[in-house]
């Protein structure tokens, strides 16, 4: 008999963006003439940047000769494009990385999924409410929770982001083994300073974890106090793996290419207790499971580096800044609190009312989507994500209508 991974039945069925396109269609449906705007999306919205193209399409037109025919590629990815991020992305910043310790990927998506894989089942996980569902479902489905009850799994340690922390929480009081972070946040906004950066890579010193630090949203990044990556703090690099991503710093969520960084140094541990490394781990997991990023892609992502490339994504991160501080200044006079929007493309707005009633009475009253903050977690009721990623003149329109209607 072929019985299904029990753990699977534990997972909730994610409704929120089925009940978004279904309460959207409805709206449509009865108001025909009513033009919609979606504020809703965490997708890019802003086509390639020019060098990336230039080179996608070298990279293919390479494809087409047998003198530069590219097969079977690195399962870590090339060397040309894992020094320029190695050079770039952490040497720039004082963080030191080498090409070595790069991997790159067709996704953080896939990265910060799998990489649960490689640690043992009787961790204790500690994953942030709200939260970008990957990092809970994938653990659920390894079997590394409880059950589903009151809202929340059994076993697994949330990380409450609320306005009393500003929406960064402190590490935990007691013992955790793996630890989701992701700043600039999905879906808050929020950003993470050094100091309380720092607090969790000594938590993890201290308690022989590992921190998983995604850093997505990166190139959103404008004040320069910030960290843009984990192994700016001392002692990181021992504790602590990064993931990152060309889909919102360059466009690439049609295209498909991330990296994950995990330095050579990084400890994690076997049953007796002795020291072994997730980097050598993760490299025999790779050899098996994965057959590296197509040719022109990578091609496509080395171009970000190029001097134009570096001014076209500082140019992409730029417009959409302009929308989120648009966004932002409007809410904000509108009387409701917000987060975010300032070094991120999302704004995470205090509803002042259930989270599905704003996101009705915004659709019925102003056509503009957003999403309900009770779909990311417990901690997300009463709160709405608006997303940057639109046309400015879509983002003008979109808040106009939000304030002549509440
Ligand atoms: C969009 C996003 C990513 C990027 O995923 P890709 O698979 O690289 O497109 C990673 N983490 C978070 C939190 C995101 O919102």
């Amino acid at each position: 008999m072929i019985t299904i991974n029990p753990h699977y039945q534990k997972l909730q069925d994610s409704y929120l963006f089925a009940t978004i396109s279904k309460r959207v269609d409805a709206f449509q449906k009865a108001n025909p003439d009513r033009e919609i705007i979606k504020l809703g999306i965490g997708d890019v919205t802003l086509p390639l940047p020019s060098a990336c193209i230039d080179a996608f399409r070298q990279g293919v037109d390479e494809m087409a000769d047998e003198k530069t025919f590219q097969g079977y590629g690195p399962y870590e990815g090339y060397l040309f494009l894992r020094e320029k991020i190695a050079e770039s992305d952490f040497a720039k910043r004082g963080a030191r990385i080498s090409a070595d310790e790069v991997f790159v990927s067709d996704g953080a998506k896939s990265d910060s999924a799998n990489i649960q894989e490689i640690f043992s089942n009787d961790v204790i996980v500690a994953i942030p409410d709200p939260v970008y569902p990957v990092y809970l479902d994938t653990n659920v489905m390894a079997g590394r929770t409880g059950a589903f009850e009151a809202g929340r799994y059994q076993r697994v340690v949330y990380l409450d982001s609320t306005k009393a922390n500003g929406f960064v929480p402190e590490p935990p009081s007691s013992a955790v083994d793996l630890i989701y972070l992701c700043y600039p946040n999905n879906p808050t906004g929020a950003t993470i300073s050094k100091s309380q950066l720092r607090s969790w890579v000594d938590y993890a010193h201290q308690n022989k974890a590992l921190i998983l630090y995604d850093a997505a949203y990166v190139a959103f990044i404008r004040d320069p106090s910030l960290p843009q990556s984990i192994y700016e703090i001392e002692g990181a690099d021992e504790v602590a793996i990064e993931f990152r991503s060309f889909s919102k710093t360059a466009g690439f969520t049609g295209t498909r290419c991330a990296y994950s960084i995990i330095p050579k140094v990084c400890r994690a541990f076997d049953q007796s207790g002795n020291r072994r490394s997730p980097h050598q781990l993760w490299e025999r997991r790779l050899s098996t499971k994965f057959n590296g990023v197509s040719y022109p892609v990578q091609k496509a992502a080395a171009a970000v580096y190029s001097e134009t490339g570096q001014k076209q994504i500082r140019e992409l991160g730029d417009y959409y800044l302009r929308n989120a501080g648009l966004i932002r200044r409007e809410m904000t006079a509108l009387g409701f609190d917000c987060v975010g929007g300032d070094n991120s493309p999302y704004i995470w707005v205090n509803a002042k009312m259930d989270s599905w009633k704003l996101f009705d009475l915004l659709l019925s009253e102003a056509g503009v989507v957003c999403t309900p903050g009770a779909g990311f977690g417990a901690c997300g009721e009463g709160y709405i994500r608006l997303s940057a990623f639109n046309s400015y003149q879509n983002v003008e329109k979109a808040m106009v209508r939000i304030k002549s209607a509440l």
